[in-house]
């Protein structure tokens, strides 16, 4: 069976993230392969608008400082390099196909949460991550 030689993991550094690499990691396991992880971080003008007369500057720093480290912590335990670790700021969907392509990802792995009624209208990452995909993607089931 071909081996898949570069993973990115997407994770939103919840509690759910582990499960979301230890499926990745199965998949690599034995494979000649990489693994990546990627963070996005929603600026907050994206969530309370651009005209808000507050300079959102300080908590901005403070929250981008906070997921790298979350995000190095999580590197170190799932044995993923720094250089391997990327976090950036945008629309996580956007980030992850983007940074998919950047680094020539040929799987990328999300967490899907099973969803009903209006959540399910609403959509999720793994669904935006799904559609218009340029490689295969793996959602893994969490939140049961
Ligand atoms: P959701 O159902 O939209 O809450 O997101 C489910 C999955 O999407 C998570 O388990 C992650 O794999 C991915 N995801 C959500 N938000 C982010 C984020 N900010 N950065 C990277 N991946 C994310």
């Amino acid at each position: 069976m071909a081996h898949y030689k570069k993973i990115l993991i997407a994770v939103d550094l919840s509690d759910e993230s582990d499960l979301v690499a230890q499926r990745a990691r199965a998949v690599a396991e034995g494979g000649d392969n990489e693994l990546h992880v990627i963070h996005v971080i929603e600026p907050l003008s994206f969530a309370y608008g651009v005209d808000i007369p507050m300079d959102f500057s300080g908590l901005q720093d403070e929250i981008q400082t906070q997921a790298r480290q979350q995000l190095q912590r999580f590197g170190a335990k799932h044995g993923i390099d720094e250089s391997h670790q990327h976090i950036v700021l945008g629309r996580p969907e956007v980030e992850i196909h983007a940074a998919a392509e950047e680094i020539e990802a040929d799987l990328i792995v999300v967490g899907s949460h099973g969803r009903y009624g209006l959540a399910l209208l609403m959509g999720s990452t793994a669904n935006g991550v799904l559609h218009g995909a340029k490689r295969d993607v793996l959602a893994v089931r969490v939140g049961d």
